[in-house]
């Protein structure tokens, strides 16, 4: 079953693959306007206490759903955006690690490097059979990330490097503590490996969770697609929230 929505509720969601559709590039994903009007209606209805948590980078973030711009975990925790707008972010990678990245992404063909400073991720959906050259080269660094204390990430057709520590569930712990999220029933929805991070803190916050296309310890409910998702959404913000203290 999946958990109520109610005014008491701090909802924190996963943007590719929970809320939208995978694309071949991540610049090729859509928002559908019934979508955006539903989280909009939805953020206001929880006054404030909806955001996205997301690999993407904030600017990424705010441009897939403009104007809407709600309180946003970016890069996996690399950056944490508030209701207020205030933005923390984390130190950028060593040139060292950067140079791993961009020149796989300059020598493997069909690679796309996203640079969100704090973390980088290289896209090889477009390029499946890249994947081993990738991994190989993952392990030939594995020296050099592990004594610049960078932790690497294996995703769907994505390998990331990110500071250890930050990850989407330490970042949903910071923003809950947050106004207005503070003192409210966490309810997570995502898809992927990274999202693992936030459904082990689930229990800790007193939270829930649901998945999409796949069960993740702890979700209460599994959505088969974004689509499912969406449709929630759409109905949820139709209806409205229910009274708080609806568990
Ligand atoms: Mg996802």
């Amino acid at each position: 079953m999946m958990p109520p929505v109610s005014m008491n509720t701090a909802l924190f969601l996963d943007i590719d693959g929970t809320l939208l559709d995978l694309a071949r590039t991540p610049d090729r994903v859509k928002v559908p306007a019934e979508l955006l009007r539903a989280l909009e209606r939805i953020a206001h209805e929880l006054q404030g206490a909806l955001a996205f948590v997301s690999g993407r980078s904030l600017e990424s973030i705010d441009k897939l759903f403009a104007p809407f711009k709600p309180a946003a975990i970016g890069a996996h925790g690399g950056e944490i955006r508030g209701l207020d707008g205030a933005v923390a972010r984390t130190a950028p990678l060593s040139d060292a690690v950067r140079n791993v990245f961009t020149g796989l992404a300059e020598h493997v063909p069909g690679l796309l490097l996203e640079d969100k400073a704090c973390a980088l991720a290289l896209h090889y959906r477009l390029a499946p059979e890249a994947r081993p050259v990738l991994e190989a080269a993952m392990e030939k660094h594995a020296r050099l990330f592990e004594a610049e204390k960078i932790h690497i990430l294996h995703g769907k057709a994505v390998i990331e490097a990110r500071p250890l520590g930050i990850d989407k569930g330490s970042a949903v712990i910071k923003l809950a503590r947050q106004k207005p999220f503070a003192g409210r029933a966490v309810l997570f929805g995502g898809d992927d490996t990274t999202d693992l991070d936030v459904f082990r803190i689930l229990p800790k916050l007193g939270g829930r969770g649901f998945s999409v296309g796949k069960h993740f310890p702890g979700a209460e409910h599994v959505f088969d697609t974004p689509r499912a998702v969406r449709q929630w959404l759409v109905r949820l913000a139709k209806d409205g929230v229910a009274e708080a203290g609806a568990r």
